[in-house]
């Protein structure tokens, strides 16, 4: 009998460092090839007395040739003959399949799986190798078809056993395609959504990216318009902190980013929006929120990190942050509400930085507030 290991054999060959889920399918994909193919060994054993029993000696010889086989390649996994072993799963099982026919005819169900090489060839090679392969296996499919529909087969079973090796190699090969298609499946939807989170969020602190979080602001602009609640932004900066990387070094500064997101987030609502705005700013998008209110986040955000002093060796490192706020005007675009939120976080940083300033007008001259120094 054959079992699982042509497809597993594949699916670990299968996983070229270039290709999405690949190192996920390389890091389990040989020990589990190992477990499958002393699965496929005493499987091959097994059946040593079923065709025993049946006065078929060639076909009881041929299965423990592949148990030996199995054997031997169990012991090229163990040895990291990868290569070679998976050369050897798919010659044992092409070879397995194509003699079974030979000696027990085509309803023995062998040829169930040289259809497993189908998915198997499909995910694992490249596009045009893969439909040259198949071709060739088609033409070989139907060639041994045509020959088994030809000759008599050459070790006859008897009809019940007949059906029961069908149904058998049917029952291989259909939990065979389910058990590889699933895990397929789910090697596709955990590379998707690893995709889906490096093309969202930032990968230092975990926050939104700037592309994602416009996503996200288009909605709550969509939706504060047609509520007319405010919807407010904060934009966050932190003080020097150029002075901080120069002095402690980048990966020291690359941490305090981190906790900063952190400390940042605590505070937050589970409908507002953290984001990372750029290097050391972040922008925070505050639905159904008046200036008022997102002014007195503020003042907590720069209160918490104000306490906040991380240590880098022996030293307490002193933060600050200077924050410019403004709130959505009717019919104002996303990006002209964060451009005044970040002319008043500019004009806190001349005004001496460590405060928030509120910019309450989107025409003429703003008008600012400072309320915190
Ligand atoms: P200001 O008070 O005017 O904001 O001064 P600043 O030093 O904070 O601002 P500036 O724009 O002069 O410098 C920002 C610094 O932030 C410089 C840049 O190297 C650093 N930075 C940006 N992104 C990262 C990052 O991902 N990691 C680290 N460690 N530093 C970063
Ligand atoms: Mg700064
Ligand atoms: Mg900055």
């Amino acid at each position: 009998m054959k079992t699982a290991s042509a497809a597993a054999g594949q699916s670990s060959k299968a996983a070229p460092p270039h290709q999405v889920g690949g190192s996920a399918i390389a890091k389990n994909s040989w020990v589990l090839l190992a477990r499958i193919v002393i699965v496929a060994g005493l499987d091959d054993l097994l059946f040593v007395p079923f065709f025993l029993a049946e006065h078929s000696v060639t076909q009881a010889a041929m299965n423990l040739f592949s148990a030996g086989l199995y054997a031997v390649i169990h012991r090229l996994l163990k040895h990291r003959r990868n290569r070679l072993a998976v050369a050897l799963i798919w010659a044992e099982v092409f070879g397995h399949a194509t003699i079974g026919t030979l000696l027990s005819g085509w309803n023995s169900g062998y040829f169930f799986y040289l259809l497993m090489f189908v998915p198997t060839i499909a995910i694992s090679m490249p596009r045009r190798r893969a439909i040259i392969l198949i071709a060739w296996l088609w033409a070989y499919f139907i060639a041994l078809m045509i020959l088994a529909a030809t000759l008599h087969p050459l070790a006859p079973i008897g009809h019940a056993a007949l059906v029961f090796l069908q149904a058998y190699n049917a029952t291989v090969l259909i939990g065979m395609v389910t058990y590889f298609t699933l895990m397929y499946r789910r090697l596709a939807i955990a590379a998707e959504q690893k995709l889906q989170r490096l093309a969202t969020t930032d990968p230092l602190t975990g926050l939104l990216n700037r592309r994602s979080t416009i996503e996200m602001a288009a909605r709550s602009i969509a939706a504060a318009e047609r509520g007319s609640a405010d919807l407010s932004f904060i934009l966050v900066d932190i003080d020097h902190f150029k002075l901080i990387n120069d002095r402690f070094g980048h990966k020291a500064g690359d941490g305090i980013l981190t906790t900063v997101a952190a400390e940042l987030s605590e505070l937050i609502r589970g409908e507002d929006i953290l984001a990372r705005w750029g290097g050391e700013e972040f922008l925070v998008v505050l639905p159904d929120t008046p200036i008022e209110g997102a002014a007195e986040l503020a003042t907590r955000f720069q209160e918490r990190l104000t306490a906040f002093k991380p240590q880098i060796g022996d030293i307490h490192v002193s933060i600050s942050l200077t924050m410019g706020i403004s709130t959505l005007a009717p019919g104002e675009s996303f990006d002209a509400a964060v451009a005044r939120a970040d002319q008043a976080l500019y004009r806190g940083k001349d005004q001496g930085r460590n405060r928030i300033i509120l910019d309450t007008g989107n025409t003429g001259s703003p008008q600012d507030k400072v309320t915190a120094a």
